[in-house]
């Protein structure tokens, strides 16, 4: 058997099963081995039952003496089943679950986990559990015992049994693809090892070393692999060395001095681009913390050397709250810039084109519209991101490619820990603004039911008679854009007629036209509405310091980001600002979120939870980045290991790649990506 045969080799596994597989993306014995287990647990070290604690997951191992079901109540069945064990007996229960019956005759061997509960007698309620047939079985069970996340049709004990016929034969190509040397110096178990601790631990040492060992292989395979396909690269690029009269001029005309960390920031940027290497350069600042100014500096140091600039931001409300602010702050410098989305006419779209094409348009602000084929620029200077983890590597490198080397500037409000941003971002150099501008305050946070809901309205009441301005946010609830419009209007029109007729209750939604978001914006703005209801428009860039509270509906459906960025909205006031979270969590999940927001104003606490809760893989979005899916490592959890693996990427690369000793390694990154590949083409 050959690693890269098909799954149907093994017995057992025909057309259909290997379809099966093929959901959990094995397709080879290779995958299959490289399908790790995501948990375990611990049956080498049974506990005697009197040992066991009320609470805590424990395994049992006994005979089944007698299978009895009971209906508590409508909708609540009981299933208990009695065994006994060494040491005396033990209750099985299931909640829900009668179609077990069948399965678990008395006389057979079963070994169950699960939390132990009150009583005298020990009962457990079964999480997971397996009938023993066999001695092999017992054996099996009767140590650290791999638990893999199967399919309906494929369990995890149907896995491990396929698992172990790999092992069982001659597997050829399982190549170890760290040289010795490096393996000793890091202290690495050997790869078929750690391929089987990984799958049948020994112990929990083994285990640990094993899952070291392929921690850093991937680690390995993803740095080298990115270093390879040249995701990364340096260039020649543009000496902006002009003077800087529009920037002089623009910073004249602001209406704040720029807090210490803008001006730490902007310093920086102006070495890069000054230099005649293409800048890449990464900023990171919390929600609210002035990152805007630093982008416009970085457009007009490019549009002082004659260059074009461009702003492009991942949704058309950003794109245009971009560019309605840039058209603001550019006027004193006689600079119109063009917006350039999806939702301009045919007509509109080609004029645009055309001033960029010509280079009569100095500034473009826009949406994924900017990377289309028909957009050509006479000489674009300088690019900057906004919200870089919302678009994935390849667009970034779409959009650099309109210019001959132009500078980048990407600018996010996700922190991201730093060897983190080393991998995803490659090489690019980071600036953090670590600091809010001066008056901002600490936004009280409640999250409340249902039931509070005539108090919360009572309470906004109230601070709309002292002269205060409130939004109400209404997220995604459904499916369809259409009924998310009627929620916030319904709600708008009852909170207008009902609730608050004495006052002006407004509505803004993503399918207004520009025009009218703006005059609805204004309207707000200069307190001519007072409680602005809205779809998840206002996320971002808004600015009415007399606004201070913020209502957020269904919280629980925002992630986290969304949630920090929308209360980022008010607390720009002189008053004590309030932030309402109307959500009923059901999860226990979803309860911890809505109290990392009670507790926490603070955008990197925040951010490091969210990582925490969902994986880096959902927060950093890494499937855009083009990186392929991690198998076993964790980026947050595994941070440590990834610097190793950096260190050991550096060495090899020093060697050179090409080198005979690191072969099999090429070879493997090279399947690695071609595959990724592949699979992304699959998916266009
Ligand atoms: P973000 O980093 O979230 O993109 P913005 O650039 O939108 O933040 O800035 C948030 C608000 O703070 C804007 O209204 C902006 O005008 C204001 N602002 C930015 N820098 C300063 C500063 N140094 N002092 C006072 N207000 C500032
Ligand atoms: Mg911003």
């Amino acid at each position: 058997m050959h690693m890269q045969d098909a799954v149907t080799v093994l017995k057992g596994v025909g057309k259909q099963k290997a379809a099966d597989l093929q959901k959990l993306g094995i397709v080879t014995v290779g995958d299959l081995l490289e399908y790790y287990p995501y948990r375990y647990e611990d049956r080498s070290h049974l506990k005697s039952l009197r040992a066991m604690r009320e609470g805590d997951t424990e395994t049992v191992v006994g005979i089944i003496l007698q299978v009895q079901d009971a209906y508590l109540r409508r909708g609540l069945k009981l299933l208990r089943v009695h065994i006994r064990c060494v040491d005396g007996n033990a209750v099985l229960i299931w909640f829900n679950q009668n179609h077990l019956k069948g399965k678990l005759q008395p006389g057979l061997q079963i070994v169950a986990t699960g939390k132990v509960g009150k009583g005298s007698v020990r009962q457990i309620s079964v999480s997971d559990f397996e009938l023993i047939e066999e001695e092999a079985d017992l054996e099996q069970f009767q140590r650290i015992t791999p638990v893999y996340r199967g399919t309906e049709k494929t369990s995890s004990k149907a896995m491990r049994k396929l698992i172990q016929q790999v092992f069982a034969q001659e597997v050829d190509g399982i190549l170890e693809v760290l040289p010795e040397s490096h393996r000793d110096a890091y202290h690495l178990m050997a790869y078929q090892d750690a391929l089987y601790q990984i799958h049948f631990p020994e112990d929990w040492t083994h285990l640990n070393q094993a899952r070291h060992r392929l921690v850093v292989q991937e680690f390995l395979e993803l740095t080298l692999g990115l270093q390879m396909h040249s995701i990364i690269e340096h260039k020649q690029g543009i000496a902006h060395t002009t003077s800087e009269t529009l920037t002089h001029i623009f910073f004249d005309h602001l209406e704040f001095a720029l807090t210490n960390a803008q001006r730490r920031t902007i310093l920086e940027i102006k070495k890069d681009m000054e230099r005649n290497t293409a800048m890449k350069r990464l900023v990171q600042g919390d929600v609210g913390s002035g990152k805007t100014v630093v982008g416009v500096y970085t457009l007009l140091k490019a549009v002082s050397g004659g260059y074009q600039a461009v702003m492009m931001a991942p949704t058309e409300i950003l794109a245009e709250q971009h560019y309605l602010n840039l058209k603001r702050m550019l006027a004193p410098l006689g600079i119109v810039p063009e917006l350039l989305t999806g939702s301009l006419s045919k007509k509109e779209r080609e004029a645009v084109y055309a001033k960029l094409a010509d280079g009569t348009c100095q500034i473009a602000v826009g949406t994924h519209a900017l990377i289309q084929k028909q957009v050509q620029f006479a000489n674009l200077g300088a690019v900057v991101i906004d919200e870089q983890h919302r678009f994935g590597v390849r667009q970034r490198l779409q959009l650099e490619s309109k210019g001959i080397a132009p500078d980048v500037l990407v600018m996010t409000a996700t922190p991201i820990p730093r060897s983190l941003a080393l991998t995803l971002y490659g090489d690019m150099d980071l600036s953090i603004i670590d600091e809010l501008p001066p008056g901002r305050q600490q936004v009280k946070t409640y999250c409340i039911g249902e039931k509070k809901r005539n108090d919360l309205y009572q309470f906004l009441d109230r601070q709309v008679a002292e002269g205060y301005q409130v939004y109400i946010v209404c997220p995604l609830v459904e499916e369809s854009e259409k009924m998310d419009l009627e929620n916030a209007t319904q709600l708008a029109d009852h909170l207008s007629v009902n609730v608050f007729p004495q006052y002006h209750v407004g509505l803004l939604h993503g399918k207004m036209k520009p025009q009218e978001k703006a005059e609805i914006m204004e309207q707000f703005r200069t307190n001519v509405i007072q409680i602005l209801v809205s779809t998840t428009v206002i996320e971002v860039g808004v600015d009415v310091p007399n606004a201070n509270v913020m209502v957020i509906e269904n919280a629980e459906r925002f992630g986290l980001a969304q949630l920090h960025q929308l209360r980022g909205r008010v607390g720009r006031g002189k008053s004590q600002a309030h932030c309402f979270l109307v959500a009923e969590p059901k999860t226990e999940e979803g309860k911890r979120r809505m109290m990392v927001m009670v507790k926490s104003n603070d955008g990197f606490v925040i951010a490091e939870e969210d990582l925490l809760l969902r994986g880096a893989g959902e927060v950093l979005g890494t499937r855009q980045h083009g990186l392929p899916d991690l198998k076993i490592a964790d980026l947050v959890h595994d941070v440590k290991l990834l610097e190793q693996s950096k260190l050991l990427a550096n060495e090899i690369l020093a060697v050179g790649l090409d080198a005979p000793q690191y072969h099999a390694l090429r070879e493997k990154i090279t399947r690695i990506y071609e595959r990724k590949l592949l699979l992304q083409q699959e998916e266009l």
